[in-house]
């Protein structure tokens, strides 16, 4: 059976999707802080204080403050899960969350949606612009039943494959029931379709601000397909 996922905020933008490479003075930024290749999670952004929810049942394995400063939960669903033909249980992390706003525990069972704590923006945040607002940064790690594995963020289920670039993370997006790019935004930011308008327009202005003489030519032609192509993404 493949996982499935709901998301854990009501409403939000998504300010760095799995992967994202962040470079800084020609140094990638995830390499430097976290040993990793690129963002080894989603970064959803809420409000401060934005209750943010399970997105599996399972049970919570974790509930602490990171050796960055961030407060987050992590959960383990109690079965397992066909990952590109291997039989998994699925991690899930839900960090950067406000102080004291968690309501669960360790060895709690959760259901699918319910309530874990709230958001906000504790710990050392990586990345551009929205990052440093509230955000819940979520992360999915497959992982196996070792016995002998070291004690940590729920012991004796370590990462399937650790040493993939991510720490053993992985993008979860295809794995969310309802897809991402239709995700409310919270107040006060941007929906996608929107962020997406802002771009064609600023693509759009660069062509009429041009001083070539208007006419259609490959350039031009270039630039529309570019347009079409971010709509293409949203719809
Ligand atoms: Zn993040």
């Amino acid at each position: 059976m493949k996982l499935t996922l709901k998301h854990p905020l009501e409403q939000f933008v998504i300010s760095q999707p799995f992967g994202n490479v962040l470079m800084q003075d020609g140094i990638n930024v995830y390499q430097t802080q976290l040993g990793d290749i690129g963002h080894p999670g989603i970064d959803m952004v809420g409000t401060t204080g934005q209750p943010f929810y399970a997105a599996h049942d399972g049970v919570v394995i974790a509930v602490e403050q990171d050796g960055r400063g961030g407060i987050g939960v992590v959960l383990r669903t109690e079965n397992t899960f066909d990952f590109d033909g291997q039989e998994l249980y699925a991690k899930t992390l839900y960090w950067h969350a406000q102080t004291g706003s968690i309501v669960v525990k360790t060895g709690d069972k959760v259901t699918a949606g319910q309530h874990l704590g709230n958001c906000d923006s504790t710990g050392v945040r990586i990345g551009q612009i929205l990052a440093k607002d509230s955000h819940l940064h979520f992360g999915l790690i497959p992982s196996k039943f070792n016995p002998g594995a070291p004690p940590g963020y729920g012991a004796y289920y370590e990462a399937f494959d650790y040493n993939n670039g991510y720490h053993g993370c992985v993008d979860p997006a295809p794995y969310f029931e309802a897809p991402l790019n239709n995700a409310i935004s919270p107040p006060g930011y941007p929906t996608l379709a929107e962020q997406a308008v802002v771009q064609a327009k600023e693509i759009l202005q660069g062509i009429t601000k041009s001083a070539e003489p208007v006419s259609i030519k490959q350039e031009f032609l270039d630039e529309l397909l570019k347009v079409v192509e971010l709509i293409k993404n949203l719809l």
